[in-house]
């Protein structure tokens, strides 16, 4: 039998003995006052005796959350007199209650974890964040029962020590006006004398006091870090966003929704990278490639295999015009006519209510605002390996203007964006080394997700170095290496003519009056992203941040569902404050087999210890994936342990970006699997997958007892 459940009948068992030895009846008010004499001659016999008698007996009973705690408290006063009583009870009464959250802990907090393991994580985030001053405030009003604080908090990670001197002090007070009535028990006519509704007021107020103390100080430090600048008479306009990315055009496109007066500027081009060198032109790239490659096995669906002639410059060429089609979304001319004005230059921080651009014509000028909208992005980070300025390298950001298809392409790292260049360039004909230091692609995914991609890349003819460490680059005469070093140490040589650089990307940090406004910490690393709290606020409440800039997501989506919180927290957030939420955030990689995520995979629920069960659908048994010669690929759903409820997806084939669509829906709206299994898809599409999902979820927990009973109900229907 499991350990904790014997252990947890040794305690409910200790408490019934104590109950019906009847000890605790000798716990009441009544009681007390006909002992005080007996007790008092008992500490005088044997003052150090009754001493420990008394605080085990309290550690106990608060232990055990047993009833009789404040009568405790009355004795220790009525016994031991004022000091002595307050030195007792205070040590007594915290060690018992850390005992009883100790206890609570150990019992209950996997289980409840598991049940609740989203609430859990924002709660232990909170406790952490400003637990110590809750903990205090319930301390200090005697209205929440200890008991109940005490249990409730071994449910929480609060450290045991912050726990400790929390309710020690905490308690204090309260501790003192009850040992001291115990003092003056004579005069007492029943507990509820001790306690008068204008004393009960002080706790409140007291225990109001450390969260009214805790909003005083951040007022202050955002008055502090406001102080040293001047703060203009009037401002220009209500908000400037800085950067027209992804973040930055939804920033400036909700504010002007809204009738705010917004300035947008940006340095380079309009739609920032996700249009110009990241989103758009990859997955252009990615259709290309995979026409390249249907060709190559058009004879799976009974037409003759051509090997494709790849003219790579018209590719490119479709590239960008993909780009100028789409450009317009973004453009100059849309926001204007949105109500945005648009600065094209390069924008700096000199106050926090000041921005000076200096325009793309070279005119300098000044907007004082009253927010400011940080959304400046990221770029490729270059490793600082030798040798590396000697080979011409590649990144996302000047890719897109080669014009020759390289022969022999080495991809630097085995993330997204590495992975979806690599398959592209073998499909158009590169022969492509793809390099990563790790043990598979996409680390961040589950490991089956990584394995099905990577026997794909490799079936594609992709040389895949994995745990090969990039040490430098050497070039000897027109012949360009790469030197790794495996694992086991051995140094290894890789010819090529061109690398791609795809190992992360840095956020842009410096350059534009950040460090000057003290909103870099000195120590900060490369890929460190800008610091802001849940509602994107910097240090000054005034700033707000979105998109690449402050991660933790790098995607488009992320930018823009950052930039609607940071642009209403900016505009209304001295009425109400918005916390942005990532729980059911999607991705996908545009690998073929695609790889799409929402909530948590495998490796993530392990490693936050959560109990969740797997349901897996194998989508080579889809009809429609059969009909399309694209039969591979799974939908794997990790639901709550024993009920139907989804705590994330992972979805590896064709069209997983779009399918995940289904499941995000149905998490974000509290659907479960049983929801998904009722509605109806279309036949045959692949969404079916999604529902064929929750119908082996469903086979799994069928009730086979029911099932019995109905398959007795049918065969004496046939009698
Ligand atoms: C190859 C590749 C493929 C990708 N594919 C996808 C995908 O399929 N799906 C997806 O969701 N995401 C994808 N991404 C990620 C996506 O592009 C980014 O998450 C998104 O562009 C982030 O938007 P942002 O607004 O934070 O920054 P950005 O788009 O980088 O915009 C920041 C803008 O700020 C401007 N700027 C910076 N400093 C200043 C200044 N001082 N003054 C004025 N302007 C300034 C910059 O010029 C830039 O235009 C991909 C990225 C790459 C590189």
């Amino acid at each position: 039998m499991n350990k904790k459940v014997v252990l947890l009948a040794g305690l409910v068992l200790a408490v019934l003995v104590v109950w019906q030895l009847g000890w605790l009846d000798a716990l009441t008010f009544d009681n007390l006052k006909q002992q005080q004499a007996n007790l008092m001659a008992m500490r005088d016999a044997q003052p150090l005796m009754v001493s420990v008698v008394y605080l085990l007996i309290y550690v106990g009973v608060t232990a055990l959350s047993l009833p009789g705690a404040a009568i405790m408290t009355l004795a220790g006063g009525a016994i031991f007199g004022l000091g002595w009583g307050l030195l007792l009870v205070s040590f007594a009464s915290t060690l018992g209650a850390t005992l009883a959250m100790l206890v609570s802990r150990f019992f209950l907090r996997d289980w409840v974890k598991q049940r609740f393991s989203h609430s859990m994580k924002k709660l232990d985030d909170g406790v952490e964040r400003e637990g110590a001053f809750y903990l205090f405030a319930l301390r200090l009003v005697p209205a929440f029962p200890f008991f109940v604080i005490n249990l409730a908090m071994g449910l929480t990670r609060m450290k045991i020590w912050t726990f400790w001197w929390v309710s020690q002090v905490g308690m204090l007070v309260g501790t003192a006006v009850y040992v001291n009535a115990g003092t003056q028990l004579a005069q007492l006519q029943s507990p509820s004398d001790i306690l008068s509704i204008q004393l009960l007021g002080a706790f409140v107020l007291l225990g109001v006091f450390p969260l009214l103390a805790r909003k005083a100080l951040e007022i202050y430090k955002s008055r502090q870090a406001l102080r040293q600048w001047k703060k203009p008479a009037h401002f220009d306009t209500n908000l400037v966003v800085i950067g027209a990315g992804s973040g930055g055009l939804v920033s400036a496109y909700i504010a002007a929704a809204v009738k705010a007066k917004v300035v947008l500027v940006e340095k380079h081009q309009m739609g920032g990278d996700c249009l110009n060198t990241g989103c758009v032109p990859s997955k252009a790239l990615i259709r290309s490639a995979k026409l390249a490659h249907e060709m190559r096995h058009a004879d799976h669906y009974g037409l003759k295999s051509q090997q494709p002639e790849v003219d790579f410059a018209a590719v490119m060429d479709r590239i960008h015009a993909v780009i100028a089609e789409i450009e317009p979304h973004d453009s100059v001319e849309r926001f204007t006519g949105l109500g945005v004005d648009v600065r094209q230059g390069s924008a700096k921080l000199i106050s926090p209510w000041e921005v000076e651009i200096t325009l793309n014509t070279g005119e300098m000028q000044r907007v004082t605002t009253r927010s400011i909208i940080l959304a400046t992005g990221a770029e490729p980070f270059v490793p600082d390996l030798p040798g590396l300025d000697k080979v011409d390298y590649l990144t996302s950001d000047n890719l897109w203007q080669l014009r020759d298809l390289p022969k022999r392409l080495l991809v630097l790292g085995g993330g997204p964006i590495g992975c979806e260049l690599t398959q592209a360039f073998q499909r158009l004909g590169s022969q492509v080394t793809q390099v990563e230091r790790g043990e598979r692609l996409m680390a961040r995914e589950d490991e089956d997700a990584s394995q099905l991609v990577m026997q794909h890349f490799r079936q594609e003819g992709v040389d895949l170095r994995l745990q090969h460490q990039a040490l430098r680059f050497e070039v000897t005469g027109d012949k360009k290496y790469l030197i790794a070093q495996k694992v086991a140490g051995e140094e290894v040589s890789i010819e090529f003519d061109r690398v791609v650089i795809a190992v992360g990307r840095k956020p842009r940090l410096r350059g534009y009056g950040l460090e000057e406004l003290g909103l870099l910490p000195e120590e900060a690393k490369t890929l460190d992203t800008l610091d802001t709290n849940n509602y994107l606020q910097t240090i000054y409440p005034n700033i707000f941040a979105c998109g690449d800039l402050i991660g933790p997501f790098q995607f488009t989506h992320a930018a823009s569902h950052q930039a609607w919180h940071a642009t209403v927290n900016a505009l209304f957030g001295d009425f109400k404050k918005f916390a942005v939420d990532y729980r059911f955030l999607p991705w996908a990689t545009f690998t073929d087999p695609e790889v799409a995520r929402v909530g948590l995979n495998e490796q993530e629920a392990k490693e936050q210890g959560i109990d969740y069960e797997v349901t897996t659908y194998g989508i080579d048994d889809l009809d429609r994936a059969i009909a399309d010669g694209q039969a591979y690929g799974f939908v794997k759903v990790l639901t709550q342990q024993g009920k139907d409820k989804i705590l994330g997806v992972t979805l590896v084939g064709p069209h997983s970006g779009d399918l995940i669509a289904e499941f995000v829906l149905a998490m974000k709206h509290g659907l479960g699997m049983n929801k998904l299994l009722g509605t109806i898809h279309i036949y045959p599409t692949m969404t079916e997958a999604n529902k064929f999902a929750a119908g082996n979820w469903k086979k799994a927990h069928a009730p086979e007892t029911v099932l019995g009973w109905l398959q007795k109900f049918h065969q004496w229907r046939l009698k």
